[in-house]
């Protein structure tokens, strides 16, 4: 790792304390930075000032409504095609049964998202998002990223405008941060040129913002990415989120290489799992929340991530399929008790959120 210019430490600090915003060079010396202690220490200042010792958490669950997807791309896990074995879909009366486990939870989350199914009509979307919406009207329903929207725009004939605004009246809640993989052209070309790029995937986070309606963002770090793309990816969201402050929270998402086309490379380190988090702290001075999303960097990273930067932990989840397809050895989801146990322990004091941040207890 390359160590710092003279002087540019203690600049980096001193801007910390300030509040002031860091330069992409700045960004890359802080991946590049072998006292990784220090860079958490630096998130961890920022994340105290803003919340203290508060965690928040969500109780949540994951629908993943169907793996058939029209795509390949080279890190996912997840999908299939019609003739392949795994291929599944939910029916809605399933769905409705998994997620009866919510039924006197107070605002929990359903976050629901899928492949880009080759069947189903754009009809098919609005009409789950309007069931569970009937049958919950207090849960948040956190729907379909944005390449999931851009989908339903090819489906429907529609422009993403209208699309969103359909899937709001409907009972859409917020959008979840999937399908930003890595912000970058090169990224895109290698791992998943099939599937939109760059531009688009923020082109349609801005435009949901414009609409009053909130997202959130994410990075899947931990394949062929350099440090320089993470550090243009982290720039451009916090580009657009100088234009709307739409965005609700950032989840950096560790690759899971098993059963992908990606597998021999290695998972990436709990180091690397609390580094993420604290660049997204450091760099991201307009988002409110950085999350540390268990699921995908682990339980014991994540109760590290709660000083390194994170002021969220993602969440009592229930049934996540993604991940686990890609072969991630967390459990698939966990008791309310549970989550906030483990909080208490880190010290930290857990406290529960709804889907839009707000307070609950
Ligand atoms: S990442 Fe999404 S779009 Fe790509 S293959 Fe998997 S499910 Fe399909």
């Amino acid at each position: 790792m390359a160590t710092m210019v003279t002087g540019q430490r203690e600049q980096i600090e001193s801007k910390v304390q300030q509040g002031l915003r860091l330069s992409s060079e700045e960004g890359l010396a802080l991946y590049q930075e072998p006292d990784l202690e220090w860079v958490g220490s630096l998130a961890n200042l920022v994340r105290e000032r803003r919340y203290g010792k508060r965690t928040t958490y969500i109780v949540n669950m994951h629908l993943n409504y169907s793996n058939l997807c029209t795509l390949s791309c080279m890190f996912c896990a997840f999908a299939r095609k019609r003739d392949q074995p795994g291929g599944y879909e939910m029916s809605l009366q399933e769905m409705l049964e998994r997620v009866s486990i919510l039924k006197d939870a107070r605002e929990p989350e359903i976050h629901i998202v899928g492949g880009l199914h080759p069947d189903y009509p754009y009809e098919y979307y609005p009409k789950l998002l309007a069931l569970l919406r009937q049958t919950y009207p207090t849960a948040h329903l956190k729907a379909f990223t944005a390449v999931e929207i851009d989908y339903f725009a090819l489906l429907a004939g529609r422009s993403v405008d209208w699309v969103l605004q359909d899937l709001r009246e409907h009972g859409l809640g917020s959008l979840p941060g999937g399908g930003a993989e890595v912000l970058t052209d090169r990224i895109h070309q290698k791992l998943y040129r099939d599937k939109m790029g760059p531009d688009r995937w923020l082109e349609i986070h801005g435009i949901a913002h414009r609409l009053g309606i909130r997202t959130s963002a994410t990075m899947l770090y931990g394949h062929i990415e350099t440090d320089e793309e993470r550090v243009e990816h982290l720039v451009k969201l916090r580009q657009l989120q100088d234009q709307h402050a739409g965005f609700l929270a950032y989840i950096p998402l560790r690759f899971h290489p098993d059963n992908t086309p990606l597998k021999k490379l290695p998972l990436r380190s709990g180091d690397e799992v609390v580094r993420q988090v604290a660049l997204g702290r450091l760099m991201l001075d307009n988002f409110d929340h950085v999350k540390a999303y268990w699921i995908m960097s682990g339980l014991e990273n994540a109760r590290r991530a709660q000083f390194f930067g994170a002021d969220d932990f993602d969440g009592t989840v229930v049934d996540e399929r993604i991940t686990h397809m890609a072969g991630c050895d967390t459990p698939v989801g966990m008791t309310e008790e549970s989550l906030q146990q483990m909080i208490r322990e880190s010290g930290r004091d857990p406290v529960r959120r709804n889907g839009l941040y707000e307070i609950l207890n």
